[in-house]
């Protein structure tokens, strides 16, 4: 890629445009880009503060907006990269090292006294073990404990243990419960994440009779796309993303895109066959690595959608494993990333995918 110029995302109409024709097809029938230009008029005395926060007022005066839409999920994102430049009242400032060791000691030091087992016991790995969450959100809801306090201090290997004692939990589940089918894996890294507790933990439930509304929403979304274009939606989904060169470092087998339409801040997609496969877990940890030695993120979600873990009634065989990981902001900041825009319309998005996906391929990974 040396020598060509950076894409940007705000140039994603004419980026398409010049994709072959398949891959052009392929984006055609996944997504929907409109660009637009936001414009207003400062007055004078703002000039120099417009210059100072923004670099120029040409920046400001006149904004180019692109709004994506995936046509098959309806889910979108309106990114302008200006937002990333903004002035945020942040009010504290935060040490994010030092307050993680400061709350050492607490209950997930010593998962045996401080935490509950589940009904079936704990599974242990060699970097983590199980409890059960003491308030649930779920009939089987679990805690995976990381040995690690600080969750930032994470490596594939590491990362691939916490994913295989989820799901050896949920056999576990399984076998307790045999309705109890539908898993999910989730991590809410600090508590800009969601995370209560700062110690390094992810969360597992296994929830029974059908799965999570947004989970059987991407299943039926993507089987009337194959019934419709005798086409696979995550095979395209994937096709679109490497064509436009958003693709990141995955392993074997597993492919791994910045998205296009994404949730919220640097929101990687990771498709794999099966979370069984180390390829995928160790695939989902090192990008958790470049999140935070390369992108600097600190708190961000993990989410996995699998498939069911029994037979069920309605048609998974096309249903890859799907994971997601989004940036949830800086821990310092006291603006939450979301807003009512987020909750009820489209995503606003200030972080361009394709500087994403060039700094994870290019970027200097240290060593954890
Ligand atoms: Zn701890």
């Amino acid at each position: 890629m040396s020598g060509t110029p950076e894409r940007r995302i705000t140039d994603l109409p004419s980026l398409i445009e010049s994709l072959p024709p398949e891959d052009r097809a392929a984006a055609g029938r996944l997504f929907d880009v409109v660009a637009t230009t936001g414009r207003l008029d400062p007055p004078e005395a703002m000039r120099a503060w417009i210059e100072k926060s923004f670099g120029s007022v040409d920046a400001v005066t006149e904004q180019r907006i692109v709004r994506v839409t995936n046509r098959v999920t309806l889910e979108g994102s309106l990114f302008n990269g200006l937002r990333a430049s903004r002035p945020l009242d942040t009010g504290v400032s935060v040490d994010l090292e030092r307050e993680i060791e400061a709350a050492g000691g607490d209950p997930f030091c010593r998962p045996e006294e401080g935490t509950p087992a589940d009904v079936f016991g704990r599974v242990r790995g060699e970097h983590s073990v199980t409890a059960s969450n003491v308030a649930k959100y779920d009939g089987f809801h679990g805690v995976v404990i990381f040995d690690d306090h600080n969750p930032l201090h994470l490596t594939p290997e590491k990362v691939s243990d916490y994913i295989s004692v989820a799901l050896e939990w949920c056999r576990r589940a399984l076998q307790t419960d045999p309705e109890a089918k539908y898993p999910f894996l989730m991590w809410n890294c600090l508590w800009r994440a969601g995370g209560s507790i700062i110690h390094g933990h992810a969360q597992v439930t296994a929830t029974r009779g059908a799965h999570y509304p947004k989970i059987e929403r991407l299943r039926r979304a993507a089987s009337s796309y194959g019934a419709k274009h005798s086409s696979d939606y995550f095979d395209d989904l994937h096709r679109v993303h490497h064509s436009l060169g958003l693709g990141v470092p995955a392993e074997d087998e597993v492919r791994a895109f910045a998205s296009l339409s994404p949730v919220k801040e640097k929101e990687l997609i990771v498709i794999g066959r099966s979370p069984e496969d180390e390829s995928l877990r160790r695939t989902v940890g090192a990008l958790l690595q470049g999140y935070v030695h390369i992108l600097g993120v600190q708190a961000f979600n993990v989410a996995f959608y699998m498939p069911p873990f029994a037979p069920v009634d309605e048609d998974w065989s096309e249903f890859p494993t799907v994971v997601h990981l989004v940036d949830r902001g800086s821990p310092a900041n006291r603006t939450s990333d979301i807003g009512a825009m987020e909750l009820y319309a489209a995503s606003v998005v200030a972080s361009d995918p394709f500087r994403v996906a060039n700094l994870l391929r290019n970027g200097p990974l240290k060593d954890a």
